[in-house]
């Protein structure tokens, strides 16, 4: 199995790069912002307690997340790989991940860090929340509070798997297609 983090902050291009590299690898994708959006809009419990932590900017805590993966994972047994994009985001979700791929018999095979200075963030944040309505973009105070949590929470991963020899950073400014193919190189290196 090829198993992949795409890590980076919020703005990042994490799920624009996912997708490009779902398709090539024929990998199943894993967003957990994207699975808590589809609870919340489907007005789930779940969904409505995690929009409390999301429009404030913080992190949904670690066992809602944990659970919402597992989950997925289960329903996709016959997944040649897994990209996870938002996930892990602290060391007990990283923990988690560890013990959840065993279970598969696999593991993580890769980190690709998208790296992106935080001016041009907030700048695509902006921008992205005038088109997507997604009251976490508009607002730069929230902005400002998720990339605190960042900081202080998921930054520390990349250390964890720098340990492991697992974190390859890529330049995230620029032609999507030139930093798609600069993470293509260091899967194709594995
Ligand atoms: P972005 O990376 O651009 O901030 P996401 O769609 O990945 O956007 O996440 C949106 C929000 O959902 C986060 O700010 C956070 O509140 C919540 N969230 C997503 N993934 C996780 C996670 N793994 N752990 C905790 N909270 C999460």
């Amino acid at each position: 199995m090829l198993n992949l983090i795409i890590f980076g902050p919020p703005g990042a291009g994490k799920g624009t790069q996912s997708e490009k590299l779902l398709s090539k690898y024929q990998l199943q994708h894993i967003s957990t912002g994207d699975l808590l959006r589809a609870e919340r809009n489907a007005g789930t419990e779940l969904g409505n307690q995690a929009n409390e932590f999301i429009a404030k900017g913080e992190l949904v805590p670690d066992a809602v997340v944990i659970g919402m993966v597992k989950n997925f994972m289960i329903a996709h047994p016959e997944a040649k790989g897994f990209i996870f994009d938002g996930f892990p985001r602290t060391t007990p979700q990283a923990d988690a991940l560890d013990v959840m791929l065993q279970e598969f018999q696999t593991s993580i095979s890769i980190v690709l860090g998208l790296e992106v200075n935080e001016d041009e963030l907030v700048k695509r944040l902006l921008l992205r929340g005038q088109s997507s309505g997604r009251a976490d973009d508009q607002d730069e105070s929230t902005i400002r509070n998720r990339f605190q949590e960042y900081q202080n929470k998921t930054l520390p991963l990349q250390g964890y798997y720098q340990a492991q020899g697992k974190y390859h950073g890529v330049m995230g400014i620029g032609e999507v297609e030139v930093i798609f193919s600069a993470l293509c190189a260091h899967i194709d290196a594995l």
